[in-house]
């Protein structure tokens, strides 16, 4: 869930805490009615009890992973229900596994089992006839369970402790039955991580008590269980798989083919189960999808109503974002499921409600327990017409879709292998032309009208019509249209918002994610759409021809990287177009190899050289230094270029100029702790450490001090509230930051810390942020005349405040020009890129300093959800990207998170620009 709705509970709890009775000794046992696990009878007894193998019962302490595996070993050594798949392994070494538990008769068929469910995905190799309705008559339907993405949802992996010794150890008549017609899979915790840090912690200091205050309530910084090792949140990832633990998962869903999935969190304040809130991600069949949706509802409803449990639907969690796992899933065909329970977590094994009634985690593991059995059995009971809806899903996508999307290599090849690589993990078919393809309507993704087109041969294509075509669109499409009520509800939400008083609460809108992700856009990729037929030759490109990807990303240049040995020359020179080109520098800086680079273009070699262009001197560097360049040109697929002579061919610049420049080696350091929100510090680690080798330290602000200072020259400051940020840095050390950068430092600050430098109270720059200074603003000369004459229940006076104030957007796509002057934007060619914005914080255009990327133009909004006469108006003219020198140092102000929960590929180059070039500007005085 969203985390400010666990805060405002928690707020909402504090409120209440001096209802709660003294309760003075722990007696977990002594709350409410005690729920009895083991009312499945008869059990086996070659089986151990979780209770009497753990020696804790049920809800009473958090099992740890090490724990839970030798559990599972118990269980694999004496169960003929079960095998284990290893199927990954986590950042942390830890095995990740699913499990297949059904009838003895189905596990020894499991392979001829996922074969089959395959065929039904595909309408080309398994045709309509009998032979298709006797695989659907006698298929089990599988099932896949998977608890405790988020790693501090503790009752989710007790839960899934709970539902696999059922599974395996009950002998009541109907759920062996159900096992005869069911494969159940069960991820018991998708982020191993992340849990053994939150269940190391909790039981370390979790003692029971129900009151807000406690500690254990309070999660450290560091400790942050939800996220994975690297605090990326695996329940968003789904999209760019970035992480291991997504990446395995997905691999192993694709090759099972499920017809239902269920998803265990916790952290809601009653429970939650489908059907979901609208938006529903529209490339889903919406009739079929919402009607197993309310299936397996009712389903888990009646069993709750015999409980008395209260629980929710259709609200809040909505299936519209793909990279969830029940979005994911069910654009994957099965009836993908988020189920959120109540208890434990954050909030312990006990906590007083509001109503002073106690919440335990051995409730929030009950319910669960309960929401999974629920949907084995429906599942069970509903197995043909589950498995006939399902094979429809493919049929109907290969009847409908007609879409093919053009991904064209370009400039730079090595982003489109990245795409195409991304789209075969999602289990999505892609082809190469072999000639160029003549398009008569073909869309591009800037919203310009559609027209001819010529698609160079070696370009991708990805035909929808294909068994995961749904997902493709999803992910291709320029923008995903949401519900229109849905919308239409939010512009009322706001016209309350607005007629209320500046002290009165604001009802929250109902996004609950981003509304724009779009692939081509995210990740710089050329690319083009339309409806007509392909005419031309393909090659599919499969797994099995990864090759053909890497080897288009190597011909960058040389038509055989690994014959090609550089020649030995007075110069080397590389240019700075590609993330590997960067990647390349960064690894020729870390070994102490001597670059210079140029902030204008140049001519060298008989070649044109853009600006940023690095160079390396024979001279001034190691004699293997052609040996290096070689071997790290052919790994990192950048072609080098030798040059025999300083002397230009033609009335250019050559190198070795004056305006050359010497580039220190970076070293960065990121602030690690509060005020940083954990997944922005997580993905700049994980994005500037794994995927660009740089070194980065982490500090906290208590070992901020001069001294540190002293020793880094990039320091980064991740998201977080500016709010935040300006309570917990005291005025001494934003006087030292201050100073460090005008002694040359790079204070780079991304999202919130941006908004923290942009007051005018850290004295750090002169930007502010738009709507700051509404007084000394011109009057709303932006507004449309229609927002401006609009003045029902408001104050004219309150209106214009709203007018002038943008209203924080989820998440969308927004068209910004690139200042190709600005060492910013070195390696960006194009006049424009499109930029990921969220939020409601937008910078007026530096006058003191350099506007590297700014919003300007007709038309800003590329995808995803505005507000009408107030976003387009106040994010135009307004900067993405600032660059505020301070005497000989900088202050970078991003506006946006570069590289975006790894979907936002395209921006990363940005911060490196910053960090690669940007402690050795000319300005500096030092040099
Ligand atoms: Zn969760």
């Amino acid at each position: 869930m969203r985390l400010s709705l666990l805060f405002s509970s928690l707020l909402l709890l504090i409120c209440t805490w001096h209802l709660q009775a003294q309760i003075h000794a722990p007696d977990l046992r002594a709350d409410g009615r005690p729920f009895d696990f083991y009312n499945r009878e008869p059990y086996r007894s070659d089986l151990p009890r979780p209770s009497d193998f753990f020696g804790y019962d049920t809800g009473d302490f958090l099992t740890t992973f090490a724990l839970y595996e030798s559990l599972l070993r118990e269980y694999q050594n004496h169960s003929d229900r079960l095998r284990v798949f290893t199927i990954g392994k986590t950042p942390e070494h830890r095995a990740q596994y699913l499990l297949a538990i059904s009838s003895p008769g189905n596990l020894d068929h499991l392979d001829e089992i996922k074969e089959q469910l395959g065929s039904l995905t595909d309408p080309r190799k398994l045709k309509a006839g009998p032979g298709l309705d006797q695989l659907i008559q006698k298929l089990p339907i599988v099932v896949w369970l998977s608890y405790s993405i988020h790693g501090s949802e503790s009752a989710a992996f007790e839960a899934g402790i709970q539902v696999l010794y059922q599974l395996l150890a009950s002998n009541d008549p109907a759920l062996c039955e159900a096992l005869e017609h069911t494969v159940v899979l069960i991820n018991p915790c998708q982020n191993p991580d992340g849990h053994e840090r939150f269940a190391t912690w909790y039981n370390a200091h979790g003692s029971g008590r129900p009151e807000e205050y406690a500690y254990e309530h309070h999660e450290p910084w560091s400790i942050t269980g939800r996220l994975n090792h690297n605090f990326f949140d695996l329940n968003r990832d789904l999209i760019s798989l970035s992480q291991p633990e997504s990446k395995a998962a997905t691999k192993a869903f694709l090759e099972w083919h499920p017809q239902v999935l269920a998803d265990h969190h916790g952290q809601t304040k009653e429970y939650f189960f489908p059907p979901p809130a609208v938006p529903i991600n529209p490339n889903l069949p919406e009739k079929t999808t919402i009607k197993w949706l309310e299936i397996f509802g009712k389903s888990n409803a009646s069993a709750f109503d015999r409980y008395a449990w209260p629980y929710f639907v259709r609200q809040m969690f909505d299936l519209f974002y793909p990279g969830y796992w029940d979005s994911w899933s069910s654009l994957h065909g099965a009836t993908g499921m988020t189920y959120e329970t109540d208890g434990g977590g954050p909030l312990g094994y006990r906590w007083r409600r509001p109503d002073g009634t106690l919440l335990t985690l051995r409730d929030g593991i009950a319910k669960h327990v309960t929401a999974s059995l629920a949907t084995v059995t429906a599942a069970a009971a509903n197995r043909e017409a589950r498995l006939r809806d399902y094979r429809d899903f493919f049929e109907s996508t290969f009847k409908e879709l007609k879409r093919k999307f053009y991904l064209v290599p370009g400039k730079d090849p090595q982003s489109t292998a990245a795409l195409v690589s991304l789209l075969m993990m999602q289990g999505i078919e892609v082809s190469r032309t072999n000639g160029d393809v003549q398009l008569l309507k073909a869309s591009d993704y800037f919203g310009n009208a559609p027209g001819e087109k010529t698609i160079p041969a070696g370009s991708f294509v990805v035909d929808t019509a294909q068994p995961y075509g749904r997902m493709a669109t999803a992910l291709l499409e320029t923008e995903t249209p949401e519900d229109s009520d849905f919308l239409k509800r939010q512009e009322t939400l706001r016209k309350a918002n607005e007629a209320k008083g500046t002290a009165e609460a604001k009802q929250d809108y109902e996004f609950y994610d981003v509304t724009a992700w779009s692939l081509p856009l995210a990740m710089g990729v050329e690319a083009y759409f339309t409806d007509e037929p392909i005419r031309t030759e393909v090659s599919g490109v499969s797994a099995a021809s990864q090759n053909l990807v890497s080897g288009l990303a190597k011909n960058n240049g040389s038509k055989d990287p690994e014959a090609s040995h550089i020649e030995p020359g007075v110069a080397y020179a590389f240019e700075p177009s590609s993330m590997e080109a960067m990647r390349m520098a960064i690894q020729l800086l870390r070994q102490g190899y001597r670059l210079d680079t140029s902030n204008d273009p140049f001519r060298a070699g008989n070649k044109d050289m853009p600006r940023g262009t690095f160079i390396l001197w024979a001279e001034r560097n190691p004699s293997n230094l052609p040996e290096t360049l070689t071997n790290l040109s052919n790994k990192n697929g950048v072609p080098v270029q030798s040059i025999h002579s300083s002397f230009p061919d033609s009335n250019r610049r050559g190198i070795g100029s004056e305006t050359d420049f010497f580039l220190k080696a970076p070293k960065v350091a990121i602030l690690a702790g509060d005020p940083v929100e954990q997944t922005s510090y997580g993905l700049l680690r994980f994005l500037l450490e794994q995927k660009c080798g740089l070194e980065v330290i982490p500090v906290s602000l208590e070992n901020l001090t001069r001294d540190v200072l002293d020793k880094i020259n990039v320091l980064i400051l991740p998201d977080g509230q500016a709010s935040q940020y300006k309570k917990t840095l005291e005025e001494n050390q934003i006087g030292d930051l201050r100073d460090w950068v005008a002694n040359g430092g790079v204070l780079i600050c991304i999202g919130g810390a941006s908004e923290f430098a942009a007051d005018p109270d850290t004295k750090l720059t002169p930007s502010r942020i738009v709507g700051s200074d509404e007084k000394s603003d011109a009057p709303s000369e932006k507004q449309p005349v229609e927002a401006r004459q609009k003045s029902d229940h408001a104050s004219s006076e309150k209106k214009e405040s709203a007018n002038h104030k943008p209203i924080e957007i989820p998440g969308s796509i927004v068209k910004a020009k690139v200042n190709r002057d600005h060492f910013l934007t070195i390696g960006y060619d194009s006049e424009t890129l499109p930029l990921f914005v969220q939020g409601d914080v937008f910078f007026k255009p530096s006058e003191t300093g350099g506007n590297a990327l700014t919003f300007a133009g007709e038309r800003l909004r590329l995808s995803g959800f505005f507000w009408e006469g107030n976003t387009e108006q106040l994010l135009r003219d307004s900067s993405a990207l600032i660059d505020e020198p301070l005497e000989s140092g900088n202050v970078i102000l991003f506006s946006f998170q570069p590289g975006f929960r790894m979907i936002w590929t395209s921006t990363i180059r940005l911060l490196l620009n910053a960090i690669v070039y940007g402690p050795s500007q000319p300005q500096k005085s030092d040099d």
